[in-house]
């Protein structure tokens, strides 16, 4: 989509600090990070929200969901690391490209 910021990164056309890509997924630091280490993982496709997806996306979810465990790791969070994934405007969505957030690390934020 033209005007989504991560589409832009996925060209190239915004400057990232990537991780990993293959032919489905694009991985990289956030620009904001809210623990030592903390990816975005996105799919290439655009799909504005995880609630936009449907069944013909299945795969592709799977794959995201499957590679996350070795991105962790391949950033030495061979202890465990946290995933999140916010949904809307009641989730505090505020980029409207579907992305799962991996944090992990020394400083990461309490959760419960
Ligand atoms: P969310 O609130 O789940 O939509 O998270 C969006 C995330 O994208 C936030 O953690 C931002 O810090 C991050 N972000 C926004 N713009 C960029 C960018 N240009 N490069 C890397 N991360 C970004």
């Amino acid at each position: 989509m033209s005007d989504c910021i991560f589409c832009k990164i996925i060209a190239g056309e915004i400057p990232s600090s990537r991780i990993f890509e293959d032919e489905l997924i694009y991985v990289f630091k956030d620009i904001n990070p809210k623990a030592s280490v903390h990816l975005l993982v996105i799919p290439k496709q655009h799909i504005a929200r995880l609630d936009h997806a449907n069944q013909q996306h299945a795969s592709l979810l799977a794959h995201m969901m499957l590679s996350l465990p070795k991105i962790a790791e391949s950033q030495g969070l061979d202890n465990g690391f946290r995933t999140i994934i916010n949904t809307g405007p009641g989730g505090g969505q505020e980029v409207d490209h579907l992305h799962i957030h991996i944090l992990g690390g020394d400083k990461m934020p309490g959760f419960n």
